[in-house]
């Protein structure tokens, strides 16, 4: 049987991951990337255990750059002392298979470089306290970074060009790692949840989280959610987890639109409110608002940071001062985040068939609701969450080319009102007579739009 791995939106199923997880003990196909995340709640030596994983995938992944450094000095410095090409000391492979195969003899002791201890033993004393994964995904974030530069300097890189690779300092760095979930055949994942708020780990063991994974069990139990990875941050005072995976398609059920409204409908993010559901025939469905915990807490940033900056340099104060501003910094992330989450299934759920504008293109309109409570770089998240969630509910998206005049039409009559501007937040026809909320009408026009349709990728069959 093939397997077809899945790109959803910009979350590909890496390649490394093993064929024979993408299909679950109960014989069902996991095609879905996804990941959930966790608050961790640690103690002492679990706090301890954690930094200890984070300085060691930092100290890796320095490793391999000082090393790579060196040798390109070496080979410069040879250069300039009149050497051929074919004296010099050889160059280093900086491919992922060559920095893994250093690392683990280097910390080892097998490698001729390897550290010598006090007691004579060679290789890192303390690797037997670490998760030995944590040291091959530093080695393969140094290669992809130096690949990166390398790519950059070659002129073949497609994204931003990219400098040699900055060393990770102790002070400038937030603590983090990230560790695989090795899967043995037949054997429980090595990251699975333990208990309704607890999650094991390779290495560090049963470790408590402040929400339920109540879904993550029951899709782990189902056989319908496998974990490959877990990423670990420590930011803002707190440890953070992604446990990232390969799901089960939703069920079927959940997948029918027969349920559901079937006139086609549009969404315009509107100016007044976050945005607006209508449908062809000009139903408004929903206005979705949800901004006011998001505004409130904005509120409280502000005056965070006031204080703060009415502080004095190593008071008392300004420690107490950065660890609320800090607080309230974490609590509008997570609410921008749930924002831009709930606005994208409230749009992706309920409906057979969706139009949305060409969010790049609304980007640049700047007073609209979301911009001004999310961010301007949110519009492209928003696009990636609308796509693959419209995949898995099985909802049909179109995306409205850019020069489509939603705002401008009227719904009532057609005709395309050219001197519109942005604070005309009632649509008045000068032909019908029409007098409409502006998103409203830009909503139901999208529900008509007929244009050149750019789908999201479907989903591969079940099989
Ligand atoms: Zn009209």
């Amino acid at each position: 049987m093939s397997v077809v791995r899945c790109t959803i939106g910009r979350m590909p199923i890496p390649a490394t991951v093993d064929e024979a997880v993408l299909v679950s003990r109960t014989g069902v196909r996991l095609t879905r990337s996804t990941t959930f995340r966790f608050t961790l709640d640690v103690n002492q030596a679990q706090h301890r255990a954690l930094l200890a994983h984070a300085g060691a995938a930092r100290l890796a992944f320095n490793h391999q750059l000082a090393r790579v450094r060196a040798n390109l000095d070496q080979r410069a410095a040879e250069r300039s002392y009149g050497l051929a090409e074919g004296q010099l000391t050889p160059a280093l492979s900086w491919s992922k298979v060559a920095l893994i195969n250093h690392m683990n003899a280097w910390k080892d002791g097998r490698d001729a470089s390897a550290p010598v201890n006090p007691d004579g033993t060679r290789g890192l004393a303390w690797r037997g306290e670490i998760s030995a994964d944590v040291f091959e995904c530093a080695s393969v974030n140094a290669a992809q970074a130096l690949k990166n530069w390398a790519d950059s300097r070659q002129g073949t890189r497609a994204g931003k060009a990219a400098g040699f690779p900055r060393f990770k300092s102790r002070h400038k760095t937030a603590p983090a790692f990230r560790l695989r979930a090795k899967y043995t055949e037949g054997a429980a994942s090595p990251v699975r949840p333990t208990g309704p708020r607890a999650i094991r780990f390779p290495k560090l063991g049963e470790l408590h989280v402040r929400e339920s994974t109540k879904q993550l069990r029951r899709m782990y139990d189902s056989g319908r959610f496998h974990a490959y990875a877990a990423s670990f941050r420590f930011e803002r005072g707190r440890w953070i987890v992604a446990v990232t995976g390969v799901a089960a398609d939703f069920h079927h059920a959940r997948r029918d639109i027969r349920d559901r409204h079937q006139a086609t409908v549009g969404v315009d993010l509107g100016v007044k409110v976050l945005a607006v559901i209508a449908d062809e025939h000009g139903r408004v469905l929903a206005a979705v608002e949800g901004v006011k915990a998001l505004q409130h807490a904005q509120a409280r940033l502000k005056l965070a940071n006031q204080a703060f900056a009415r502080t004095k340099r190593d008071s008392a104060g300004r420690r107490k001062a950065a660890r609320r501003l800090g607080r309230v910094h974490a609590r509008v992330a997570h609410l921008r985040r749930n924002l831009l989450h709930e606005l994208s299934a409230a749009i992706a759920k309920g409906h057979a068939a969706v139009v949305i504008e060409d969010l790049n293109a609304a980007g640049m309109v700047s007073n609209r609701m979301l911009a001004r409570v999310v961010s301007d770089a949110s519009f492209g998240e928003l696009r990636r969450q609308i796509e693959y969630k419209t995949a898995w509910y099985g909802t049909t998206l179109t995306i409205a080319d850019r020069w489509y005049p939603s705002s401008k039409t009227c719904s009532g009559c057609g005709q395309v009102k050219t001197d519109l501007t942005l604070t005309d937040r009632v649509y008045t026809c000068p032909d019908c007579g029409l007098a409409i909320d502006r998103d409203v009408n830009a909503a139901i026009n999208l529900a008509r739009y007929t244009g050149p349709a750019t789908a999201a990728p479907p989903l591969p069959a079940a099989a």
